[in-house]
Protein backbone atom coordinates (compact mmCIF):
# COMPACT_ATOMS: atom_id res chain seq x y z
CA UNK A 1 0.00 0.00 0.00
CA UNK A 2 1.21 3.36 -0.73
CA UNK A 3 0.22 5.78 2.33
CA UNK A 4 -0.52 9.20 2.02
CA UNK A 5 0.86 10.30 5.84
CA UNK A 6 4.23 9.48 6.83
CA UNK A 7 3.14 6.74 9.71
CA UNK A 8 6.99 6.23 10.83
CA UNK A 9 6.50 7.75 13.80
CA UNK A 10 4.78 4.97 14.43
CA UNK A 11 7.99 2.56 14.50
CA UNK A 12 8.39 2.08 18.37
CA UNK A 13 5.21 3.66 19.65
CA UNK A 14 2.83 1.71 22.18
CA UNK A 15 2.76 0.02 25.14
CA UNK A 16 2.34 -3.71 26.52
CA UNK A 17 0.96 -6.20 23.87
CA UNK A 18 1.13 -3.43 21.28
CA UNK A 19 1.80 -4.45 17.82
CA UNK A 20 1.14 -8.35 19.03
CA UNK A 21 -0.80 -8.37 15.60
CA UNK A 22 -0.26 -6.74 13.50
CA UNK A 23 -2.27 -7.31 10.19
CA UNK A 24 -0.47 -8.51 7.21
CA UNK A 25 -1.02 -6.00 5.02
CA UNK A 26 -0.83 -1.75 5.35
CA UNK A 27 3.35 -2.12 6.95
CA UNK A 28 3.59 0.93 9.37
CA UNK A 29 -0.17 2.71 9.12
CA UNK A 30 -1.25 -1.13 10.06
CA UNK A 31 0.98 -0.57 12.96
CA UNK A 32 -0.11 2.69 14.01
CA UNK A 33 -3.57 0.80 14.44
CA UNK A 34 -2.28 -2.13 16.25
CA UNK A 35 -1.39 0.77 18.79
CA UNK A 36 -4.52 -0.58 20.35
CA UNK A 37 -4.02 -3.29 23.10
CA UNK A 38 -7.76 -3.88 23.01
CA UNK A 39 -8.33 -2.42 26.80
CA UNK A 40 -11.54 -1.90 26.50
CA UNK A 41 -11.69 1.64 28.35
CA UNK A 42 -13.20 3.24 25.19
CA UNK A 43 -15.78 0.76 25.33
CA UNK A 44 -17.25 1.57 28.79
CA UNK A 45 -20.82 1.87 28.93
CA UNK A 46 -21.13 3.43 32.41
CA UNK A 47 -17.98 5.56 32.19
CA UNK A 48 -19.45 9.09 32.05
CA UNK A 49 -16.31 10.49 31.26
CA UNK A 50 -15.57 7.83 27.94
CA UNK A 51 -13.58 9.65 25.05
CA UNK A 52 -15.18 9.13 22.48
CA UNK A 53 -18.31 11.03 21.53
CA UNK A 54 -19.68 8.49 19.12
CA UNK A 55 -19.49 5.94 21.07
CA UNK A 56 -21.00 8.00 24.36
CA UNK A 57 -24.40 8.53 21.92
CA UNK A 58 -24.61 4.51 20.71
CA UNK A 59 -23.11 2.92 23.30
CA UNK A 60 -22.48 0.47 19.64
CA UNK A 61 -18.45 -0.93 20.63
CA UNK A 62 -18.14 -0.81 16.82
CA UNK A 63 -18.33 2.86 17.09
CA UNK A 64 -15.67 3.49 19.47
CA UNK A 65 -11.86 3.86 18.52
CA UNK A 66 -11.01 0.06 19.60
CA UNK A 67 -14.04 -0.75 17.20
CA UNK A 68 -12.87 0.59 14.53
CA UNK A 69 -9.52 -0.52 15.19
CA UNK A 70 -11.15 -4.02 15.26
CA UNK A 71 -12.49 -4.00 11.80
CA UNK A 72 -9.58 -2.35 10.40
CA UNK A 73 -7.22 -5.35 11.55
CA UNK A 74 -9.89 -8.00 10.06
CA UNK A 75 -10.07 -6.40 6.49
CA UNK A 76 -6.03 -5.64 6.57
CA UNK A 77 -5.64 -9.09 7.26
CA UNK A 78 -7.74 -10.39 4.23
CA UNK A 79 -5.68 -7.86 1.29
CA UNK A 80 -4.73 -4.41 0.80
CA UNK A 81 -7.70 -3.10 -0.47
CA UNK A 82 -10.50 -5.02 1.72
CA UNK A 83 -10.47 -2.57 4.12
CA UNK A 84 -11.65 0.15 1.26
CA UNK A 85 -15.20 -1.29 -0.05
CA UNK A 86 -16.24 -2.81 3.55
CA UNK A 87 -19.80 -0.23 4.47
CA UNK A 88 -19.64 -1.40 8.02
CA UNK A 89 -15.82 0.18 8.36
CA UNK A 90 -17.00 3.08 6.40
CA UNK A 91 -19.79 3.71 8.40
CA UNK A 92 -17.88 3.28 11.32
CA UNK A 93 -15.21 5.49 10.43
CA UNK A 94 -18.09 8.53 9.19
CA UNK A 95 -19.23 8.82 12.53
CA UNK A 96 -15.64 9.39 14.01
CA UNK A 97 -15.69 13.24 14.44
CA UNK A 98 -11.81 13.16 14.45
CA UNK A 99 -11.38 14.74 17.95
CA UNK A 100 -8.82 13.20 19.22
CA UNK A 101 -10.14 12.07 22.38
CA UNK A 102 -9.01 8.72 21.78
CA UNK A 103 -5.15 9.99 21.54
CA UNK A 104 -5.10 12.21 24.76
CA UNK A 105 -7.19 9.20 26.58
CA UNK A 106 -6.49 6.18 25.23
CA UNK A 107 -3.56 4.31 27.00
CA UNK A 108 -1.54 3.68 23.89
CA UNK A 109 -2.59 7.23 22.08
CA UNK A 110 -4.30 5.54 19.58
CA UNK A 111 -4.55 8.57 16.46
CA UNK A 112 -8.05 7.67 14.96
CA UNK A 113 -8.28 11.31 13.29
CA UNK A 114 -5.21 10.48 12.08
CA UNK A 115 -5.96 7.00 10.65
CA UNK A 116 -9.57 8.15 8.99
CA UNK A 117 -7.67 11.09 6.71
CA UNK A 118 -5.32 8.12 5.37
CA UNK A 119 -8.49 5.61 5.02
CA UNK A 120 -10.57 8.66 3.07
CA UNK A 121 -7.23 9.73 1.15
CA UNK A 122 -6.76 5.99 -0.04
CA UNK A 123 -10.93 5.62 -0.38
CA UNK A 124 -10.46 8.46 -2.93
CA UNK A 125 -6.75 7.03 -4.49
CA UNK A 126 -9.22 3.96 -5.30
CA UNK A 127 -11.69 5.72 -7.22
CA UNK A 128 -14.41 7.28 -4.50
CA UNK A 129 -15.03 10.77 -5.11
CA UNK A 130 -17.74 13.33 -3.40
CA UNK A 131 -18.53 16.56 -4.70
CA UNK A 132 -20.00 17.54 -0.92
CA UNK A 133 -16.40 16.40 0.56
CA UNK A 134 -14.56 18.59 -2.12
CA UNK A 135 -16.83 21.55 -1.20
CA UNK A 136 -16.21 21.24 2.50
CA UNK A 137 -12.36 20.85 1.73
CA UNK A 138 -11.85 23.32 -0.59
CA UNK A 139 -14.32 25.78 1.01
CA UNK A 140 -12.34 28.62 2.75
CA UNK A 141 -10.88 28.56 -0.44
CA UNK A 142 -13.72 29.11 -2.72
CA UNK A 143 -14.88 31.64 -0.50
CA UNK A 144 -11.62 33.76 -1.19
CA UNK A 145 -11.94 32.70 -5.23
CA UNK A 146 -15.53 33.49 -5.30
CA UNK A 147 -16.71 35.91 -2.54
CA UNK A 148 -20.14 35.74 -4.09
CA UNK A 149 -21.02 32.65 -2.65
CA UNK A 150 -20.81 34.02 0.74
CA UNK A 151 -24.06 35.83 -0.44
CA UNK A 152 -25.04 32.72 -1.84
CA UNK A 153 -24.98 31.22 1.55
CA UNK A 154 -27.02 33.93 2.96
CA UNK A 155 -29.69 33.30 0.92
CA UNK A 156 -30.17 29.76 1.11
CA UNK A 157 -29.78 30.32 5.25
CA UNK A 158 -33.05 32.34 4.71
CA UNK A 159 -34.90 30.34 1.69
CA UNK A 160 -36.39 26.96 2.79
CA UNK A 161 -36.49 26.03 -0.74
CA UNK A 162 -33.30 26.78 -1.32
CA UNK A 163 -32.36 24.10 2.05
CA UNK A 164 -34.60 21.57 0.87
CA UNK A 165 -32.37 21.76 -2.53
CA UNK A 166 -28.97 22.09 -1.10
CA UNK A 167 -30.17 18.90 0.98
CA UNK A 168 -31.61 16.96 -2.16
CA UNK A 169 -28.36 18.21 -4.47
CA UNK A 170 -25.18 17.92 -2.01
CA UNK A 171 -26.76 15.98 1.20
CA UNK A 172 -25.66 19.61 3.10
CA UNK A 173 -28.09 19.49 6.46
CA UNK A 174 -30.88 21.19 5.96
CA UNK A 175 -32.27 21.75 9.30
CA UNK A 176 -28.92 23.93 10.16
CA UNK A 177 -27.94 27.45 8.77
CA UNK A 178 -24.09 27.28 7.41
CA UNK A 179 -21.80 29.65 8.53
CA UNK A 180 -21.74 33.02 7.01
CA UNK A 181 -18.43 35.08 6.04
CA UNK A 182 -18.05 38.51 7.59
CA UNK A 183 -18.62 41.64 5.01
CA UNK A 184 -15.41 42.48 5.68
CA UNK A 185 -12.83 39.47 5.84
CA UNK A 186 -9.48 40.27 7.90
CA UNK A 187 -6.46 41.49 5.47
CA UNK A 188 -4.25 44.59 5.71
CA UNK A 189 -6.93 47.27 4.81
CA UNK A 190 -8.92 46.11 7.85
CA UNK A 191 -9.83 48.77 10.46
CA UNK A 192 -6.81 48.32 12.25
CA UNK A 193 -5.84 47.82 16.35
CA UNK A 194 -4.78 50.46 18.36
CA UNK A 195 -0.81 51.77 18.10
CA UNK A 196 1.25 50.10 20.28
CA UNK A 197 2.96 52.55 22.33
CA UNK A 198 4.43 49.79 24.88
CA UNK A 199 5.99 48.16 22.35
CA UNK A 200 9.34 46.27 23.89
CA UNK A 201 13.13 46.49 22.33
CA UNK A 202 13.07 44.29 19.13
CA UNK A 203 16.59 42.90 20.17
CA UNK A 204 14.71 40.94 22.66
CA UNK A 205 13.52 37.70 20.53
CA UNK A 206 10.16 37.33 23.26
CA UNK A 207 8.83 40.63 22.14
CA UNK A 208 8.24 40.08 18.44
CA UNK A 209 5.41 37.07 17.67
CA UNK A 210 4.16 36.50 14.63
CA UNK A 211 0.26 36.19 14.35
CA UNK A 212 -1.20 33.65 12.18
CA UNK A 213 -4.58 34.26 11.36
CA UNK A 214 -6.36 31.35 9.69
CA UNK A 215 -8.71 31.15 6.91
CA UNK A 216 -12.16 30.70 9.19
CA UNK A 217 -10.71 33.54 11.61
CA UNK A 218 -10.01 35.97 8.60
CA UNK A 219 -13.17 35.15 6.90
CA UNK A 220 -15.69 34.35 9.38
CA UNK A 221 -14.33 36.19 12.77
CA UNK A 222 -12.15 39.66 11.81
CA UNK A 223 -12.83 41.20 14.75
CA UNK A 224 -11.62 38.28 16.67
CA UNK A 225 -7.98 39.14 14.78
CA UNK A 226 -7.98 43.19 16.15
CA UNK A 227 -9.20 41.47 19.81
CA UNK A 228 -6.12 39.76 19.41
CA UNK A 229 -3.63 42.25 18.44
CA UNK A 230 -5.42 45.18 20.92
CA UNK A 231 -4.15 42.44 23.59
CA UNK A 232 -0.87 41.74 22.43
CA UNK A 233 -0.17 45.13 22.16
CA UNK A 234 -1.21 46.24 25.41
CA UNK A 235 0.89 43.64 27.03
CA UNK A 236 3.85 45.41 24.83
CA UNK A 237 4.72 42.93 22.10
CA UNK A 238 5.82 43.72 18.55
CA UNK A 239 3.17 41.49 15.79
CA UNK A 240 3.65 40.55 12.79
CA UNK A 241 0.57 39.14 11.11
CA UNK A 242 0.87 36.56 8.60
CA UNK A 243 -2.42 35.82 7.01
CA UNK A 244 -4.89 34.35 3.79
CA UNK A 245 -3.90 37.58 1.69
CA UNK A 246 -0.36 37.90 2.88
CA UNK A 247 1.34 37.15 -0.68
CA UNK A 248 -1.52 38.54 -2.65
CA UNK A 249 -4.57 37.26 -4.27
CA UNK A 250 -3.54 34.57 -6.15
CA UNK A 251 -2.38 32.25 -3.26
CA UNK A 252 -4.56 31.82 0.10
CA UNK A 253 -2.21 31.07 3.29
CA UNK A 254 -3.57 28.43 5.41
CA UNK A 255 -2.76 25.37 7.54
CA UNK A 256 -4.94 23.49 4.97
CA UNK A 257 -7.15 21.81 7.95
CA UNK A 258 -10.23 21.70 6.23
CA UNK A 259 -8.40 19.72 3.25
CA UNK A 260 -6.94 17.51 6.07
CA UNK A 261 -9.96 16.87 7.52
CA UNK A 262 -11.50 15.46 4.14
CA UNK A 263 -8.23 13.41 2.87
CA UNK A 264 -7.20 15.73 0.47
CA UNK A 265 -3.31 15.18 1.59
CA UNK A 266 -1.58 16.27 -1.59
CA UNK A 267 -3.54 19.88 -1.52
CA UNK A 268 -2.73 20.28 2.61
CA UNK A 269 0.77 19.46 1.79
CA UNK A 270 0.91 22.24 -1.07
CA UNK A 271 -0.63 24.59 1.81
CA UNK A 272 2.14 23.41 4.35
CA UNK A 273 4.76 24.27 1.66
CA UNK A 274 3.18 27.79 1.00
CA UNK A 275 2.63 28.50 4.99
CA UNK A 276 6.37 27.46 5.20
CA UNK A 277 8.25 29.87 3.04
CA UNK A 278 5.99 32.83 4.46
CA UNK A 279 6.70 31.28 7.44
CA UNK A 280 10.55 31.03 7.28
CA UNK A 281 12.22 34.35 8.11
CA UNK A 282 10.36 33.94 11.89
CA UNK A 283 10.99 30.22 11.77
CA UNK A 284 14.44 30.73 11.13
CA UNK A 285 14.81 33.23 14.24
CA UNK A 286 12.68 31.22 16.63
CA UNK A 287 9.99 33.61 16.85
CA UNK A 288 6.92 31.82 18.38
CA UNK A 289 3.97 31.93 16.28
CA UNK A 290 0.50 31.72 17.84
CA UNK A 291 -2.87 31.13 16.20
CA UNK A 292 -6.11 31.59 17.28
CA UNK A 293 -8.56 28.73 16.02
CA UNK A 294 -7.21 25.34 17.70
CA UNK A 295 -7.60 23.07 14.73
CA UNK A 296 -6.15 25.31 12.25
CA UNK A 297 -3.19 25.87 14.43
CA UNK A 298 -2.72 22.86 16.31
CA UNK A 299 -2.00 21.67 12.40
CA UNK A 300 1.26 23.08 12.18
CA UNK A 301 2.04 21.39 16.04
CA UNK A 302 0.95 17.81 15.14
CA UNK A 303 -0.50 16.59 11.48
CA UNK A 304 2.32 18.52 9.77
CA UNK A 305 4.31 16.09 11.30
CA UNK A 306 2.86 13.20 9.07
CA UNK A 307 3.29 15.51 6.11
CA UNK A 308 7.30 14.79 5.56
CA UNK A 309 7.89 18.36 5.73
CA UNK A 310 11.63 17.91 6.82
CA UNK A 311 13.09 19.94 9.66
CA UNK A 312 11.68 23.32 9.22
CA UNK A 313 8.14 21.57 10.22
CA UNK A 314 9.90 20.38 13.34
CA UNK A 315 11.30 23.53 14.30
CA UNK A 316 7.74 25.37 13.36
CA UNK A 317 6.01 22.90 15.98
CA UNK A 318 8.30 23.60 18.20
CA UNK A 319 7.45 27.12 18.44
CA UNK A 320 3.95 27.09 17.71
CA UNK A 321 1.34 28.24 20.59
CA UNK A 322 -2.17 28.76 20.49
CA UNK A 323 -3.10 32.11 21.97
CA UNK A 324 -4.27 31.02 25.35
CA UNK A 325 -1.02 28.75 25.62
CA UNK A 326 1.08 31.79 24.80
CA UNK A 327 -0.99 34.35 27.09
CA UNK A 328 -0.37 31.77 29.88
CA UNK A 329 3.50 30.90 29.47
CA UNK A 330 4.39 34.41 29.04
CA UNK A 331 1.99 35.55 32.49
CA UNK A 332 4.49 32.61 34.60
CA UNK A 333 7.17 34.29 32.84
CA UNK A 334 6.04 37.81 34.32
CA UNK A 335 6.41 38.93 30.68
CA UNK A 336 2.46 39.47 29.68
CA UNK A 337 2.15 43.46 31.66
CA UNK A 338 -1.24 44.00 31.05
CA UNK A 339 -3.93 45.07 33.70
CA UNK A 340 -6.99 43.52 32.92
CA UNK A 341 -10.63 44.90 34.82
CA UNK A 342 -13.73 43.37 35.86
CA UNK A 343 -16.47 45.85 33.38
CA UNK A 344 -19.81 47.36 34.94
CA UNK A 345 -22.20 44.67 35.28
CA UNK A 346 -19.99 41.63 34.62
CA UNK A 347 -21.96 38.61 33.40
CA UNK A 348 -20.79 35.13 34.77
CA UNK A 349 -19.10 33.49 31.61
CA UNK A 350 -19.36 29.89 30.62
CA UNK A 351 -16.41 28.58 29.14
CA UNK A 352 -16.66 25.81 26.30
CA UNK A 353 -13.37 23.68 25.04
CA UNK A 354 -13.05 22.67 21.07
CA UNK A 355 -11.72 18.92 21.36
CA UNK A 356 -8.70 19.66 19.75
CA UNK A 357 -7.76 22.38 22.90
CA UNK A 358 -8.85 19.50 25.32
CA UNK A 359 -6.62 16.64 23.16
CA UNK A 360 -3.34 19.13 23.70
CA UNK A 361 -4.09 20.47 27.59
CA UNK A 362 -4.58 23.80 26.57
CA UNK A 363 -8.07 23.90 28.72
CA UNK A 364 -5.42 24.83 31.97
CA UNK A 365 -3.74 27.87 29.77
CA UNK A 366 -7.80 29.55 29.61
CA UNK A 367 -8.47 28.73 33.33
CA UNK A 368 -5.02 30.14 34.20
CA UNK A 369 -5.33 33.29 31.80
CA UNK A 370 -8.98 33.85 32.71
CA UNK A 371 -8.32 33.84 36.16
CA UNK A 372 -6.21 37.11 35.76
CA UNK A 373 -9.43 39.00 35.49
CA UNK A 374 -10.09 40.39 39.00
CA UNK A 375 -13.07 38.77 40.79
CA UNK A 376 -14.27 36.68 37.54
CA UNK A 377 -17.19 34.24 37.72
CA UNK A 378 -16.27 31.83 35.33
CA UNK A 379 -17.31 28.09 34.76
CA UNK A 380 -15.84 25.12 32.18
CA UNK A 381 -18.87 23.30 30.20
CA UNK A 382 -18.53 19.69 30.81
CA UNK A 383 -19.54 18.24 27.57
CA UNK A 384 -17.82 15.83 25.12
CA UNK A 385 -17.27 17.37 21.30
CA UNK A 386 -20.13 19.70 20.56
CA UNK A 387 -21.21 17.67 17.25
CA UNK A 388 -20.17 20.49 14.47
CA UNK A 389 -16.92 19.06 14.18
CA UNK A 390 -15.91 20.64 11.17
CA UNK A 391 -18.21 19.14 8.27
CA UNK A 392 -19.82 16.44 10.67
CA UNK A 393 -22.90 18.66 11.62
CA UNK A 394 -23.62 20.33 8.31
CA UNK A 395 -23.84 16.85 6.81
CA UNK A 396 -27.34 15.68 6.37
CA UNK A 397 -26.73 12.05 7.32
CA UNK A 398 -25.43 13.15 10.82
CA UNK A 399 -27.86 15.59 11.22
CA UNK A 400 -29.28 13.67 14.63
CA UNK A 401 -26.42 12.91 15.74
CA UNK A 402 -25.02 15.99 15.67
CA UNK A 403 -27.59 17.65 17.80
CA UNK A 404 -27.69 14.73 20.20
CA UNK A 405 -23.79 15.05 20.42
CA UNK A 406 -24.92 19.11 21.78
CA UNK A 407 -27.76 17.66 23.76
CA UNK A 408 -24.96 15.78 25.82
CA UNK A 409 -23.87 18.42 28.37
CA UNK A 410 -23.15 21.61 25.88
CA UNK A 411 -26.97 22.72 25.31
CA UNK A 412 -27.82 22.20 28.79
CA UNK A 413 -24.79 24.18 30.17
CA UNK A 414 -26.28 27.31 27.91
CA UNK A 415 -29.75 26.67 28.65
CA UNK A 416 -29.05 26.72 32.57
CA UNK A 417 -27.23 30.27 32.12
CA UNK A 418 -29.34 32.09 29.38
CA UNK A 419 -27.17 35.58 30.08
CA UNK A 420 -24.15 33.67 30.80
CA UNK A 421 -20.99 35.00 28.20
CA UNK A 422 -20.12 32.52 26.36
CA UNK A 423 -16.02 32.01 25.70
CA UNK A 424 -15.43 29.49 22.80
CA UNK A 425 -12.25 29.63 20.84
CA UNK A 426 -13.24 26.80 18.12
CA UNK A 427 -14.80 27.54 14.53
CA UNK A 428 -16.78 24.78 14.40
CA UNK A 429 -18.43 24.83 18.49
CA UNK A 430 -19.23 28.35 18.10
CA UNK A 431 -21.42 27.80 15.16
CA UNK A 432 -23.22 24.93 16.59
CA UNK A 433 -23.71 26.85 19.44
CA UNK A 434 -25.09 29.92 16.78
CA UNK A 435 -26.75 27.49 15.19
CA UNK A 436 -28.62 25.82 17.56
CA UNK A 437 -29.16 28.28 20.46
CA UNK A 438 -28.64 31.60 18.66
CA UNK A 439 -25.96 32.78 20.98
CA UNK A 440 -23.10 34.39 19.66
CA UNK A 441 -19.91 32.91 21.25
CA UNK A 442 -16.41 35.16 21.79
CA UNK A 443 -13.10 34.56 21.67
CA UNK A 444 -10.87 34.48 24.91
CA UNK A 445 -9.04 37.28 22.91
CA UNK A 446 -12.11 39.34 23.00
CA UNK A 447 -12.91 38.65 25.90
CA UNK A 448 -9.43 39.93 26.60
CA UNK A 449 -9.47 43.00 24.31
CA UNK A 450 -13.20 44.26 26.66
CA UNK A 451 -11.45 43.88 29.82
CA UNK A 452 -8.39 45.58 29.10
CA UNK A 453 -7.59 48.68 31.51
S1 LIG B 1 -8.38 2.20 21.45
FE1 LIG B 1 -7.17 2.51 23.29
S2 LIG B 1 -8.68 2.58 24.96
FE2 LIG B 1 -9.71 1.65 23.16
S3 LIG B 1 -9.43 -0.55 23.39
FE3 LIG B 1 -7.74 0.17 22.16
S4 LIG B 1 -6.08 0.57 23.61
FE4 LIG B 1 -7.97 0.44 24.81
S1 LIG C 1 -11.12 10.81 17.11
FE1 LIG C 1 -12.82 11.12 18.56
S2 LIG C 1 -14.64 10.37 17.47
FE2 LIG C 1 -12.84 9.53 16.42
S3 LIG C 1 -12.48 7.54 17.35
FE3 LIG C 1 -11.19 9.02 18.46
S4 LIG C 1 -12.45 9.63 20.19
FE4 LIG C 1 -13.85 8.65 18.71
Amino acid sequence: MKKVLDWSAYYDQGLGDAYADIPKHGEDFAKAISVCIRSGVCQEADNRGVMCPSFRLSEDPLLSPGGRVTLLKQLLNQDEQAFLADPQLAESIAQCVSCKGCKRECENNLDMAAIKVEYLAQKRRAGHHSFRSWLFAEFPYLLYEFPFLGRLIRIRNRSKILRILAGKLLAINETIALPEPALKKYADDYPQQQSNEKARDLTDNDACIVLLVDSFTALFNPNTVTDALNVLNAAGYQVITVHPDSSGPEKVIDSGRSLFSQGYVERTSEQAKNLLSILRPHITLNRKIIGLEPSALLMLRDEYLMLNLGEEAVLLAKNTYLFEEFVAREQVAGRFKVTLNTTANEKRILVHGHCHQKAVGAMKSMRKVLRRVPNLSFQFIEASCCGMAGSFGLEAEHATQSKQMAEQGLLQALDADPSAVVICNGFSCSHQILALRQRKAIHLATFLASHLQ
